[in-house]
């Protein structure tokens, strides 16, 4: 059944990642009652979830010793979530477990938090409906997106566990990738680590850098230009991505003379930056030279504004992994049931 919101929360979370989810396990689980914004699908990069959601087999998350699905993995986080009394904000109100559909929760219809006006306290939070929420702490996990080159194969495939990824560390030791020739696109430091872990696996790695030398720092850039296993081919760009179910291969561009050429593969890593999401806050957080939201101390979860947490990849641009991202929910409820306590409103 809906329910109306109460007057003030006592938290509400931003975002649906492994970050979101797990601090919405525990704030449930702590009595904080919390109300969670999950986001809205956006085009194909932004979806409630997260990056798990374009990602097919996961075999790196303890637990699951024979890999789960990316999205089936998120529907269990939102579920846990839920079973504690979790509610979710949709475009037909807020909602609990009993009114949501079993497999995942009325997908389309949840809501972004469009806006946040952290200088008042309690704190507004605006729906992308217009629907105005009022609390007392606020725990953002809204995640970084990962950069991909907008080509429609390469989307295309992403989506359907066809061989195109963003993570390497995620992906890259599936069986479908084993003694491939594997692709890497990017020449920053997230490149060459990605393309020297997938050595581990491929046959061969071929890495396609734009320009005519890496952004990686240069003890990075030697472990590329050292490494056997891999092949650097300046100047060149992906131009689409080849094969139906699965991906054959790549049409590239080399950037100086215009020419263009195919490169068979058995699979292609994005690894052309991240983008933290958030525009929403309008400059009110303080973020690190990189954009993503600084901790104002690096073992818990606060920010630069008091009552607001932060958890997961929009204030990680080292680990951005799905079990430190529900590490850092985990972190951020308690931070904020604690802060709630010492002004007595828990
Ligand atoms: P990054 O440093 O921004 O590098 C992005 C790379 O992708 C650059 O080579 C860039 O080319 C290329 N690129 C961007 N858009 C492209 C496009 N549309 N087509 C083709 N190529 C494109 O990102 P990152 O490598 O993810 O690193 C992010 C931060 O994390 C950096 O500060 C990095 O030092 C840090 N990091 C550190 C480590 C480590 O120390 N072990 C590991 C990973 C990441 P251009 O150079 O031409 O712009």
């Amino acid at each position: 059944m809906s329910e109306p919101a109460s007057s003030v929360e006592k938290v509400v979370i931003v975002g649906s990642g492994p970050a979101g989810w797990t601090a919405a396990i525990y704030a449930a689980r702590a009595n904080l009652n919390p109300l969670v914004f999950p986001g809205r699908a956006t085009g194909k990069e932004l979806v409630p979830g997260g990056q798990l959601m374009l990602t097919t087999e996961v075999e790196n998350y303890p637990g699951f010793h024979h890999g789960i699905q990316g999205p089936q993995m998120m529907q269990e986080f939102a579920k846990q979530a839920l079973r504690f009394g979790t509610r979710v904000v949709t475009d037909d109100g807020i909602k609990v477990a009993a009114d949501l559909n079993a497999d995942y929760p009325l997908f389309s219809s949840f809501q972004n938090a469009a806006s946040l006006d952290l200088k008042q306290s309690p704190f507004l939070v605006k729906g992308d409906d217009g629907v105005e929420v009022m609390t007392h702490s606020v725990i953002i996990a809204t995640g970084a997106k990962a950069n991909w080159l907008g080509l429609e194969n390469e989307m295309r495939l992403a989506m359907s566990g066809g061989g195109v990824s963003a993570c390497a560390v995620c992906d890259g030791a599936l069986p479908i990738f084993r003694k491939q020739e594997l692709g890497v696109v990017g020449g920053g430091d997230t490149a060459v680590e990605e393309a020297s872990y997938l050595t581990k696996f491929a046959g061969k790695v071929h890495m396609y850098v734009r320009r005519d030398e890496l952004r990686a720092s240069k003890i990075m850039a030697a472990r590329a230009t050292t490494n056997p296993k891999i092949t650097i081919h300046w100047n060149t760009v992906v131009v689409d991505v080849l094969g139906g179910e699965r991906i054959t291969g790549v049409r590239l561009k080399d950037t100086k003379t215009g020419a263009m050429r195919e490169q068979a593969l058995g699979g292609l890593f994005m690894a052309i930056g991240h983008t933290p999401i958030t525009g929403f806050l309008n400059g009110q957080l303080e973020l690190d030279e990189k954009g993503y939201i600084k901790l104002a101390d690096t073992y818990r979860s606060t920010t630069s504004i008091e009552g607001v947490f932060v958890a997961g990849d929009v204030a990680d641009s080292v680990y951005r992994q799905a079990v430190t991202a529900a590490g850092m929910g985990c972190k951020a409820a308690i931070d904020a049931e604690r802060w709630l306590a010492a002004r007595g409103v828990h």
